[in-house]
């Protein structure tokens, strides 16, 4: 059984009218940040009234059955793990709802318009006080100077504020600033973060899904919803097709294919790897449209590491286009049309079934022919 996600809690918070930091307790999203949970609990639980012993059983009791069996905290995210439906389509909403309010309707999405709408003005520079460096310090050693330098944004709720890294390449301050508005909309996230004090922390998992769902933001304002699905569905998906379209919205072409694939009609899977400045690749990420992981079930552990590996490493600065055939999940060979770009700062690979593309072609004609 999956435990409900945050989107989901925040629902029910409204329905029933219960404190949403207490559900979110109740879950295990939240932890102590020492030892003692104590104090929040007691707080969460005053927050119900006064409680009878029987009711302290029981409601200790749902806390237990919430945390063994999803275990938030237990239970590692991977990183390119989907969101699941409910909390996409809540996230769709609130994405729509400030577009809509911002009135955009050109391409790329203007950014600053889009964050006015949403109420956040741009943050002075960001520091640390000396108190809150030596907390951090104590807590994680030399971690804090790294992480701050690898710090690209910030969402600052108090006063409204996004702080986003001076300098960085301007597709990736895009990125980083559309993805602290997503922080700063989702009111799951405003009201977890407004709650969190001293003693209390987002644990791990939550921090990593209020993450991606901060991406999914990103991704439904910069590509304004259905917009880049429309373009991309509206041909066969080929790597040079993926650069246009980045041009056209103004995104990074690893965001662009990571996009295409995830919300594309078509059989077709993408994989990159992030190129560091010595030249050498990191892991593999894999993204497969909904049609492509039917068939080929790379997701679910079928992938085949080798090829993707070699393609991904031959990589070049311009696009390189091959056929190959592999097994699909009934372990009958399946033609895909491979293509590969290096952009410099990632190694991309595109895997589209061959039939689907002639199936297109075809279809095509014969829409054509009908007219
Ligand atoms: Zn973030």
């Amino acid at each position: 059984v999956e435990q409900p996600k945050p989107a989901a809690l925040h629902k029910v918070a409204r329905a029933y009218d219960v404190p949403f930091p207490t559900l979110m307790q109740w879950a295990g999203y939240l932890e102590a940040d020492d030892a003692q949970l104590s104090p929040n609990q007691a707080m969460a639980l005053r927050v119900l009234g006064d409680p009878s012993d029987d009711e302290l059983r029981a409601l200790r009791e749902i806390i237990k059955v919430l945390r063994a069996r999803g275990s938030a905290t237990a239970t590692p995210f991977a990183a390119d793990r989907p969101l699941d439906p409910e909390t996409r389509q809540e996230i769709v909403r609130y994405a729509y709802a400030l577009l809509h309010e911002a009135g955009v309707d050109s391409r790329p999405t203007p950014l600053h318009v889009v964050q006015s709408a949403a109420g956040l003005v741009a943050a002075g520079e960001l520091t640390l006080t000396p108190k809150d460096r030596d907390r951090l310090v104590s807590r994680f050693g030399g971690w804090v100077s790294r992480a701050w330098q690898n710090l690209l944004g910030a969402m600052d709720f108090r006063e409204d504020a996004i702080w986003v890294k001076p300098d960085l390449h301007p597709k990736r301050e895009r990125w980083v600033r559309a993805h602290e508005i997503g922080h700063a909309i989702l009111p799951w996230q405003r009201e977890t973060f407004a709650y969190l004090d001293d003693q209390t922390r987002l644990n791990d998992a939550t921090a990593a899904l209020f993450e991606r769902e901060a991406n999914e933001v990103a991704a439904e304002i910069l590509f304004q919803g259905k917009q880049l699905q429309d373009e991309a569905d509206g041909s066969p998906i080929t790597l040079e097709g993926i650069c246009e379209l980045a041009a056209l919205f103004d995104t990074s072409i690893v965001a662009t294919a990571r996009r295409v694939a995830d919300r594309t009609g078509q059989e077709c899977a993408v994989a990159i790897a992030h190129q560091g400045r010595d030249g050498w690749l990191g892991p593999t990420h894999l993204y497969c449209s909904r049609s492509f992981e039917a068939r080929f079930r790379w997701q679910a552990g079928r992938r085949p590491e080798n090829e993707i590996r070699t393609a991904l490493r031959s990589a070049a600065l311009i696009v390189r286009r091959n056929e190959v055939s592999l097994p699909d999940a009934r372990a009958e060979r399946a033609a895909l049309r491979l293509e590969t770009l290096n952009t410099g700062y990632a190694a991309i690979a595109t895997f589209v079934r061959d039939g689907a593309v002639r199936r297109f072609v075809r279809d095509r004609a014969h829409a054509l022919g009908a007219r």
